[in-house]
C-alpha cells in the first residue's frame, strides 16, 4: 500500500542514544536539555530570531492569537487544513474568508483589503503547500490598517523568501512538526517571532501562564514539547539535507511527467521550494474521482487536500462563499510524496494518472 505520505524515521541507534541521555538526566519534559538544544539548532538552521517549541501546530496557533490579544474579526484563507479555521473559532474570534488566487492557491491580497473594517484585528494567511504568500503586499495592508499578521506556516519549514527566512514575515509564524510533515518531532510545533517582547509571554502561556512560583500573570495552557519529541527532531535535523534532496528528485520527476497534462501550483518566484507536497489539479471533480479510483485499485492512496473548502464548514456562521477556493478544493489531489517512495512505484502512480486521463 502506498499512502500520500509516510513518516520519516531516523537511524534507530541514534534515537536510542538520545533516549539513553533522557534516562540519565531523568528530565522528561518542561524545557529540558534536548528541547533547548533543538531550539538553538533550529533557530540557526532556519535563520530565525526567536523560536519556541510547542506540543503541536494547532496549539501554536492558539498561543499566537493569545500572545497578540486578538479579538473580534480575523481575515483568513478558506483553502487550508481545518486547524487554521477551527483554531480561530476556538479562540472566540470570527473568521472572515478572503478568497484565494487560483494559480498560487494562497490568499489573494486583493481580496483582503475590502474585508477590513473596525472590528478587524488580524490576518491569518497560510503558505499553502510551502508556497510563499505575497508577503510584501500583506505587510503593506497590515501596516496601513494597523492589524496583526499571523502566518500559519505549517507547510513552510525552511523556505527562503528573497534570501531570508519566510518565517520572519508577520508578527508571528507557526510551524507544525506532526509526523506527516517534512520535518517532524512525532507531534510538535513551533512559534516564531522577531518581536523579543513577545517571547517571555509566549513561554509563560505554554506553561499554564506561570511566570514563577508566586506569580501567574496569564491564562495559559499546557503546550510543552517533551524530551522524546525533541530527540526525534534532533535526529531528523541531522538528516534534513538528505530528506530534502530525495523529495526534490521525486517532485522533479512528477513535474516533468505531468506538467503538460495537469494544472500544477504556480510557485512564488522570490522563494525557494521545500518539496513538501505535490498537488495536481484536474479539469473537474469527475476526472479527479476517476483518477483517485484508478489509483485506489492499485493500492495507492493520494489525498484530497484540502477538501472541503473551509468557508463551507457547518459552524461558519454567515454565508461567505469563496468561489475559487470551493472550485479548487473539488479538483485538487495530493500525490504520494515521501523520502523512500521507490522509482518504480512513482512510475506506476504517474502511468496510472496518465491512463485514466484519456
Ligand atoms: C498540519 C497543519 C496544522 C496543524 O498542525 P498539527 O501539528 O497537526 O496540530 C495547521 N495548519 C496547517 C496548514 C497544517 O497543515
Amino acid at each position: 500500500m502506498i499512502n500520500v505520505t509516510k513518516s520519516y524515521l531516523p537511524n534507530i541507534e541514534k534515537y536510542k542514544s538520545y533516549i539513553d541521555k533522557i534516562y540519565e538526566s531523568n528530565w522528561l519534559t518542561n524545557s529540558g536539555p534536548l528541547v533547548q538544544e533543538l531550539e538553538i539548532r533550529l533557530s540557526k538552521y532556519l535563520g530565525v530570531k526567536n523560536i519556541i517549541l510547542v506540543s503541536n501546530g494547532t496549539v501554536a496557533l492558539d498561543i499566537a492569537y493569545k500572545a497578540l490579544d486578538l479579538k473580534d474579526e480575523v481575515i483568513t484563507t478558506p483553502f487550508s487544513f481545518v486547524a487554521t479555521t477551527s483554531s480561530i473559532v476556538n479562540a472566540n474570534l470570527n473568521p472572515v474568508f478572503a478568497d484565494i488566487n487560483e494559480k498560487t492557491f494562497n490568499i489573494n491580497p486583493k481580496n483582503i483589503e475590502k474585508l477590513i473594517n473596525k472590528s478587524t484585528n488580524a490576518i491569518v494567511p497560510v503558505h499553502v503547500f510551502g508556497n510563499a504568500c505575497e508577503v510584501e503586499e500583506i505587510e503593506n495592508i497590515s501596516k496601513k490598517h494597523n492589524i496583526k499578521v499571523i502566518y500559519d506556516a505549517a507547510h513552510a519549514f525552511d523556505v527562503k523568501y528573497k534570501d531570508k527566512s519566510l518565517l520572519s514575515y508577520g508578527d508571528i509564524s507557526t510551524l507544525s512538526f506532526h509526523a506527516t510533515k517534512l520535518f517532524h518531532t512525532i507531534e510538535g510545533g513551533a512559534i516564531i517571532t522577531n518581536d523579543d517582547s513577545l517571547v517571555e509571554k509566549i513561554r509563560y502561556l505554554i506553561n499554564f501562564g506561570i511566570k514563577n512560583q508566586t506569580h501567574i500573570p496569564y491564562i495559559g495552557t499546557n503546550a510543552k514539547m517533551n524530551e522524546f519529541e525533541a530527540a526525534m527532531g534532533l535526529c531528523l535535523l541531522d538528516d534534513i539535507e538528505d530528506i530534502k534532496s530525495a523529495r526534490k528528485n521525486i517532485v522533479n520527476f512528477y513535474e516533468d511527467s505531468l506538467k503538460n497534462l495537469l494544472q500544477l501550483q504556480e510557485h512564488n518566484i522570490y522563494s525557494t521550494k521545500n518539496y513538501s507536497y505535490f498537488p495536481v489539479v484536474f479539469d473537474d471533480e469527475d476526472m479527479l474521482l476517476k483518477v483517485q479510483k484508478a489509483l485506489n485499485e492499485k493500492d495507492i492512496f493520494p489525498r484530497r487536500y484540502f477538501y472541503p473548502s473551509l468557508d463551507s464548514l457547518s459552524y461558519i456562521k454567515y454565508n461567505q462563499e469563496c468561489k475559487i477556493s470551493r472550485d479548487l478544493s473539488k479538483r485538487i489531489l495530493c500525490l504520494p510524496l515521501f523520502v523512500d517512495l521507490a522509482f518504480k512505484d512513482q512510475e506506476l502512480i504517474i502511468n496510472t494518472v496518465k491512463k485514466s486521463l484519456n
